[in-house]
């Protein structure tokens, strides 16, 4: 019997599973992220893989964390856990547990571990989302990655949406994160209102005009956005997670708008929501090769 590991590094937890090669769960563990330490993080992470392996056959071990490798340097780049940024932090975990390690970002391990074993299971061509604190998104082609020449295939959430709007961090203005991110709906909805709520509580409470205003922009955007995707890529099914995934009419009016914007008369993508949840992340990592 062989095993695999998957890792999943976010900013406030370390999380990893060790799965058999059925993907069933042996055990699971987490640790605390320690806060701009990099040594630290390393050295968390080679720990919790020691933990996990306990004598087993280990035949994989996979990392999933924002940003990507870039091809040019092998360095990570474009994540928000500043400190990691720049760092060869595959090498340094390779040599730490004496294994490959594989590294691929949150939204593609999201993707491949709702393919394989979540909402995308039966279909071909799948497009995860990631709408949380980040806007993100990849592509899974029968169960494998497609991480495209540069290794950001699927990233939608800096494609510009209004060539004059919001700024971004990336430095363009108007990109689709600045639209459809929580932080993002949350700020739009203080400005409108005054009121400084979570998207959860926001959802509920919509009932005035103005507060209709919010929503209307927000399924516009949201249309908008994955129309243009479905235009590019056409995939079998988009599954959404992060939490602006838990917004209830994502699904009825969200994807209505998006069907009125679709460049087709027959579009009937299923746009549904994630299975997998916060688990999705590590199980990915565990699936890459
Ligand atoms: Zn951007």
């Amino acid at each position: 019997m062989s095993y695999r590991i998957g890792i999943d590094l976010g900013g406030t937890k370390i999380e990893g599973v060790l799965v058999d090669d059925n993907f069933n769960t042996i055990s699971r563990k987490r640790v605390v992220t320690p806060q701009d330490d990099y040594d630290g993080i390393i050295k968390s992470i080679v720990e919790l893989v020691n933990r996990l392996e306990k004598g087993k056959r280990v035949d994989s071990v996979g990392i999933c964390t924002p940003g990507a490798l870039s091809k040019k340097t092998t360095l990570l780049k474009n994540s928000n856990t500043q400190c990691l940024i720049g760092k060869p932090i595959r090498e340094d975990i390779e040599s730490g547990i004496g294994l490959d390690v594989s590294l691929e970002n949150d939204a593609n391990c999201f993707a491949l571990a709702e393919a394989t074993l979540g909402a995308g299971k039966n279909y071909s061509a799948v497009f995860g989302v990631i709408m949380g604190t980040g806007v993100g998104g990849g592509i899974v082609f029968d169960k494998k990655i497609y991480p495209g020449r540069t290794n950001i295939a699927g990233e939608w959430g800096h494609y510009i949406l209004h060539p004059q709007g919001n700024k971004c961090y990336c430095g363009r203005y108007g990109c689709v994160e600045t639209y459809l991110s929580g932080p993002a709906l949350e700020k739009k909805w203080k400005n409108m209102t005054g009121k400084d709520e979570s998207l959860e509580k926001i959802v509920q409470e919509i009932s005035s005009l103005k507060e209709s205003n919010w929503k209307e922009e927000f399924l516009e955007n949201f249309g908008e956005g994955l129309a243009t995707v479905i235009d590019i890529v056409d995939p079998d099914i988009i599954v959404l997670g992060g939490g602006v995934s838990n917004v209830p009419f994502l699904y009825t009016e969200g994807k209505k708008s998006v069907y009125d914007k679709v460049f087709s008369d027959a579009v009937d993508t299923p746009i549904v929501q994630n299975q997998l949840g916060d688990s999705a992340g590590v199980y990915g990592a565990a699936m890459l090769d």
